[in-house]
């Protein structure tokens, strides 16, 4: 049998399209983490609900991943600079807590999140406060290369020994001094130029402190990352991913400290690949700048967390997404819709694999009680092996989960299609959206408030306002139907007028 279609993946190193192979049994990837100064908004998720779905491609296709996202609890300066004060030292001064105190607690809340998004936990969650001492051999093994230099606010990586410096970026070097997000440092040799190791200044003493060949002091935020990976999955390794913002700067950074630590000429990574942004009235949430939305806000207003992970993979992941409450509202609507039409279908399998989805269907046993004298045995349900073929299409093109949304709504709608065939359909679908659509009670999947909750003397007095408000428009009496929007938008109501009349809903 055929391995399906050929899985490829969008490299930003070279921004081309590329079949994806892994280089042995089992693909290491690597997942830039949060930095655990403050609660994660909407946007801070993204990443990593696209990583799960790289994940889920890889599971679909047969291959065993091992999976690396790394938690940034010391080392990331405010403004992403190479001076000034760690961004979880700044959390600790403004909350009156402990360092110790604030990471755990932001540590927690992003798992949380992962949780309530349905994201495969990853193997390891490497601390970077665990791995100072390697961070620091590693910085002496480039000093000893002949790759730094030392200044008084720390060791500096000298990026103008570095070959290929920038590539990732897609920058000449000037273009890339140009844009590195990089403050004044004095003595800096070029501007490009990141520290390894940020000495503390005298008289100014840090609350997280190591003692290492250069002073007292912490480690750059890039050195983490290239060492923290390096450890876990091997000098090189299949896939990193991150944010798009990570492409220009930090993973710059992380390849040209790694190549030149390794030093044999081969690219560290064979992939990178980069998340666009979550947008917000045409600005990226930004946690530095002040907050932004929370999973939890969306939770408390009575949206399921799968509606905003179903909001999420209705874009492509490469595409940037404007978050809008219609926009999270039709998500909501569409998981309810998914659940009502699956839940007769149920059990479905759990994480099917391609393979596991044809053996299926060849088969004919799709699951307890199910298959037997459906009509079906050797006779595979053609409709749904269609249907099987088109998902893994789909998710081998660079991970189209838009066109996962539209085939499993499709094959839902079809009338050639059978139970069972069904069945395997929404599990395979599911196995790579990661909906939960084999458990979700609709019902508890959407606790706004909604029409059906309002006592009828509520309704009653809703239509009477409609009424009076058509009547007013037929008179042409525009200030009174204005006055009536405006009074039941108060009760938020929210009308909308349609050719067939006017139409309500609560907001
Ligand atoms: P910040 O704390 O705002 O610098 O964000 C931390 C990381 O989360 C960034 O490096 C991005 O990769 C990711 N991120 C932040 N904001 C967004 C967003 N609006 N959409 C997608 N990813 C984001
Ligand atoms: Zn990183």
């Amino acid at each position: 049998m055929s391995t399906g279609h050929q899985l490829r993946l969008y490299n930003s190193l070279g921004r081309r399209l590329e079949d994806f192979t892994p280089s042995a049994g089992v693909a290491g990837l690597y997942s830039c983490g949060p930095t655990v100064y403050s609660y994660p908004h909407l946007g801070n998720m993204r990443p990593y609900v696209f990583a799960d779905t790289l994940r889920r491609a890889l599971r679909w296709k047969g291959t065993a991943v091992r999976h690396v996202t790394n938690i940034t609890d010391v080392g990331h300066a405010v403004a992403d600079s190479d001076t000034g004060e760690d961004k979880l030292e700044v959390a600790a001064a403004r909350e009156r807590r402990s360092v110790e105190e604030i990471s755990a607690r932001y540590t927690e809340a992003f798992f949380a999140d992962l949780a309530a998004l349905n994201i495969l936990p990853a193997d390891e969650y490497p601390r970077a406060t665990a791995y100072v001492k390697q961070m620091i051999e590693f910085a002496a093994s480039l000093e000893e290369k002949g790759f730094t230099y030392l200044l008084p606010s720390g060791l500096y990586f000298d990026t103008s020994r570095s070959p290929g410096y920038g590539a990732l970026a897609m920058m000449d070097v000037a273009g890339q001094r140009e844009a590195a997000r990089v403050d004044y440092v004095q003595g800096r040799r070029n501007k490009t130029d990141f520290a390894l190791w940020r000495t503390e200044e005298p008289g100014v003493r840090r609350v997280m402190r190591w003692d290492s060949p250069w002073g007292w002091g912490a480690p750059g935020w890039h050195l983490e990352c290239s060492v923290m990976s390096m450890g876990l999955l091997g000098e090189h390794f299949d896939i990193h991913t991150g944010g798009v913002d990570h492409r220009e700067l930090h993973h710059v950074n992380e390849i040209a400290q790694s190549e030149a630590y390794l030093g044999d000429g081969r690219p560290w990574v064979r992939f990178w690949l980069h998340n666009e942004f979550l947008l917000m009235n045409a600005e990226k949430i930004a946690k530095s700048a002040g907050g932004g939305p929370r999973l939890a806000d969306l939770t408390q207003a009575g949206y399921h967390p799968m509606a905003y992970r179903l909001f999420l993979l209705g874009g492509h992941y490469r595409s940037q997404l404007d978050f809008t409450t219609q926009a999270v509202d039709a998500a909501q609507a569409t998981l309810r819709r998914l659940l009502t039409r699956i839940e007769p279908l149920r059990p479905l399998p759990e994480a099917l694999t391609l393979r596991a989805a044809r053996a299926l269907l060849a088969a004919g046993d799709v699951g307890a009680g199910y298959g037997a004298g459906a009509g079906y045995g050797a006779h595979a349900d053609k409709a749904a092996a269609g249907y099987v073929e088109q998902l893994d299409a789909a998710i081998c093109a660079d991970l189209a989960t838009p066109k996962i949304l539209a085939t499993l709504q499709e094959s839902l709608r079809d009338p050639e299609i059978g139970g069972d065939g069904l069945r395997v359909v929404a599990a395979a679908a599911d196995a790579l959206l990661g909906l939960r659509l084999s458990g979700l009670d609709p019902r508890e999947a959407d606790r706004r408030r909604s029409v059906r909750d309002l006592a009828p003397a509520q309704v009653a007095v809703i239509e009477r306002l409609i009424a009076g408000r058509s009547r007013a428009r037929e008179e042409r009496d525009w200030p009174r139907a204005d006055q009536i929007r405006a009074e039941l938008e108060s009760l938020g109501i929210q009308v909308t007028d349609t050719p067939a009349g006017t139409a309500w809903e609560l907001r």
